[in-house]
């Protein structure tokens, strides 16, 4: 099958998939229907922007119905007969979000926005996928790591912080560099962006409280497997590893 050279379906477009599958109960999700076709140009686009290749049936208006067909598989409001299920992903995804339409429309939104702005803008959204995808896909994933990268909101919280304290350390751990490693560890913190991912609008101004500082490890830790901890959590986890 000339599929089968295809990359599987990344979680951005299965989101952004199921998204139009459940606010379109009724359509038959016909690979002519405007519906899939406009639905088919976005997933494109979001394919390109995250760097997907394949056969020229990438991502096509075919691929793109009978994904919408999968999912009316998971339906339990529809007769599923002749209809084989699909990838393991596709399910959890359904099992995430198909109770949860409100929240799925917003996370969507943000992946097309910021699909908008990393083919308009490039620089902003250059590829920073060296931490586990957050629940709500790769793109808002990049979102996240853009925001506690930039570099004049992380310099004026280390500053702020430091004014505060007298020393930069971690907020969850206690962890301070400049104490362990003398003078090549002043200075040096991370900074952890804490609003839900979910949460993150493109063009939306950082505010100092949005961020907490944490070490390498801890900001490691959160973002080590799905779903990212939250800062409570980490620190929940933290002190209980400490007294275990
Ligand atoms: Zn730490
Ligand atoms: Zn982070």
């Amino acid at each position: 099958m000339v599929t089968e050279r295809n990359p599987p379906w990344t979680r951005d477009e299965l989101l952004v998939a199921l998204d139009y599958y459940l606010r379109n109960p009724d359509d038959y999700f016909s690979p002519f229907g405007e519906g899939v076709r406009s639905l088919t140009a976005k997933i494109g686009q979001i394919a390109k922007t995250l760097g997907l290749s394949g056969s020229e049936t990438l991502r096509n208006a075919n691929g793109v119905s009978m994904k919408l067909l999968n999912f009316r598989s998971h339906d339990p409001n529809h007769d599923t007969k002749g209809l084989s299920r699909g990838n393991k992903l596709e399910e959890i995804v359904w099992i995430e979000y198909a109770n949860n339409p409100a929240e799925l429309s917003k996370v969507v939104g943000t992946i097309l926005e910021v699909t908008e702005a990393a083919t308009n803008k490039n620089a902003l959204f250059l590829s920073q996928d060296d931490v586990t995808e957050a629940r709500e896909g790769k793109m808002l994933s990049r979102m996240h790591r853009y925001r506690e990268r930039n570099a004049t909101i992380v310099k004026r919280k280390k500053a702020s912080y430091f004014k505060q304290h007298g020393h930069l350390c971690c907020e969850a751990c206690g962890f301070d560099f400049q104490a362990t490693y003398g003078e090549r560890g002043r200075g040096f913190i991370e900074c952890h962006h804490v609003k839900p991912v979910s949460e993150l609008f493109v063009g939306e101004a950082t505010r100092l409280s949005d961020l907490v500082l944490l070490c390498a490890n801890c900001h490691r830790m959160v973002h080590a497997s799905r779903p990212w901890l939250t800062f409570e959590d980490l620190r929940t986890v933290f002190q209980k590893g400490a007294v275990s």
